[in-house]
């Protein structure tokens, strides 16, 4: 079977006619990641029993004449900080390591009742805390095209399973860049969505006022199917809010948008490719009728500083729970408490003095010894970083003057947007680099986040794009570009995308 040119649009087609069923489709899939993944690092886990006896539930559904759902029988891979009932998710860190969820996110049910086939859990920094999937906690998803490079992160493992057919279509998540960036090294398509256009329930919080689910897949039009069927209000997320069904508008309404190009985003240090690439995209939509304008977005200098403050904070508070007993194997947790609980009858000099209950003393040790061992270096760092500037005495010079600063880029945009209706920049300053080229350095790797986390903090909905394809040596590069919307204009940006795709 020819998974390469196989998209979500065409598939139901392909399955009604009976060219192959849904079951031997996600045979195909499942094959594909046996032979695939043991060198890219993709999946940390793989449903192979669930996703047959979901993919045959859909044939006998076809075989009844049924109406099929919008999804039925599409084979997508679920970024593991993802609730699907019943099943591991780890946030790809230690101390989730053997937690099931016990409900579904909002997303999952949405997928599940539209048809979808899971095929399993995809790799990611650890608390989707990363720009290249080198956080998680059980090991790096290499990049398909080149596989001494980074996929990207924090979905690394979610768009490398598209990129490398081994599913047809994914889900991340994007707190500042994590859909968009990782898509852009993949070379496939991925779009975070305007903030409260997707429910987050049941999505493992980092940054609660940044994070977005969005979905990833091989084109414009499959990423807007599935948008589509994720998107809406949700009781169980007060953020969420109901929006337009998606719509791709023709040709005629798409030249009368005007883009705009933030002289801003063209900095010292942007890679010549992605420059080039960059271009050619506004060089193919000016043929199609499309007007540009440049734009000034005067804040963009502070975007990183004020994200990595804002996000930490927010990280620090949102990972509290994890204290190592709670979402903790039982077992284990219980048999340290017993252990602590006899070594504080030695004495050990690290239990408060002030206490004089041994249980107390016992569970304090428990919350310094597990997050302390199985929360990863970067998740420390932050968590560190962001209750340093929450705390009393420093919380307004950081935090309180990082919201104003938020408030003055979501403006840059609003005034942008008195102008024109989209705007055109590049994903990423660089293509996908080596891995452990910036491992060391997290400010390098935070800088990876320069035009990707301004859209987080303004809210809006963007796409990322594949444009064309360099060579560096042997190997081939992809390179992306970005349309950002205004507020809720998701039809807008994958209106322009998918003409651009078409043309
Ligand atoms: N790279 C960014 C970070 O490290 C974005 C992460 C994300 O969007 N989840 O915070």
């Amino acid at each position: 079977m020819e998974l390469e040119n196989l998209t979500i649009a065409s598939l139901r087609n392909k399955l009604i006619q009976g060219e192959f069923s849904a079951a031997e489709l996600t045979k195909e899939y499942i094959k594909s990641i046996h032979e695939n993944d043991e060198s890219i690092g993709a999946f940390l886990e793989v449903f192979e029993e669930t996703a047959k006896v979901n993919a045959e539930e859909i044939d006998a559904r076809i075989l009844k004449g049924e109406e099929l759902p919008p999804l039925a029988g599409v084979p997508l891979a679920i970024k593991d900080n993802l609730l699907i009932k019943g099943t591991r998710t780890t946030a790809a860190s230690h101390i989730l390591e053997s937690y099931d969820a016990s409900y579904d996110a909002t997303v999952t049910e949405k997928l599940r009742s539209a048809g979808a086939v899971f095929l399993g859990k995809t790799n990611l920094d650890e608390f989707a805390m990363g720009a290249s999937t080198e956080h998680s906690a059980f090991g790096v998803t290499k990049n398909p095209y080149d596989t001494e490079r980074v996929a990207g992160g924090s979905s690394g493992g979610s768009a490398a399973a598209v990129a490398a057919q081994m599913a047809l279509g994914a889900i991340g998540s994007d707190t500042g860049g994590s859909i968009r960036q990782p898509a852009a090294f993949c070379g496939v398509v991925g779009m975070k969505p305007t903030y409260g256009a997707v429910s987050r329930s049941g999505l493992i919080a980092m940054a609660s006022s940044l994070d977005q689910i969005g979905p990833l897949g091989k084109t414009v039009e499959d990423v807007a199917i599935l948008y589509d069927a994720i998107r809406g209000k949700d009781p169980y997320d007060a953020t969420s809010v109901e929006t337009d069904p998606v719509r791709i508008f023709n040709l005629e309404r798409v030249k009368k948008f005007t883009v705009g190009v933030p002289k801003e985003y063209f900095i010292d240090g942007l890679h010549e490719e992605v420059q080039r690439g960059v271009e050619e995209a506004i060089t193919k939509l000016k043929t199609l009728g499309v007007k540009f304008k440049e734009i000034s977005l005067p804040h963009t200098r502070y975007a990183i500083s004020t994200y990595y403050i804002v996000m930490p904070a927010e990280v620090s508070s949102n990972l509290a729970r994890f204290d190592g007993i709670r979402y903790a194997r039982s077992p284990h947790i219980s048999r340290t408490h017993a252990d602590l609980t006899r070594k504080y009858a030695e004495n050990d000099e690290r239990i408060p003095r002030d206490s004089a209950n041994p249980r107390w003393s016992a569970l304090w040790e428990i919350y310094f010894r597990q997050r302390g061992r199985e929360f990863g270096a970067e998740v420390r760092r932050r968590i560190l970083l962001g209750t340093f500037v929450l705390s009393s005495g420093y919380y307004d010079a950081y935090y309180t003057k990082a919201q104003k600063v938020r408030q003055l880029i979501a403006r840059d945009f609003s005034e942008a947007f008195k102008e024109v209706d989209v705007v055109l920049a590049p994903v990423t300053p660089t293509p996908a680099f080596k891995i452990g080229e910036k491992s060391d350095d997290p400010l390098a790797m935070y800088l990876a986040d320069v035009f990707t986390a301004p859209v987080n903090l303004a809210g809006l909905p963007s796409i990322s794009i594949p444009v064309k394809k360099y060579k560096i040596g042997e190997k081939t590069l992809p390179i992306a570009f970005q349309l950002i919307g205004k507020h809720f204009h998701e039809n807008d940006i994958l209106s322009i995308g998918g003409w651009y795709e078409k043309e």
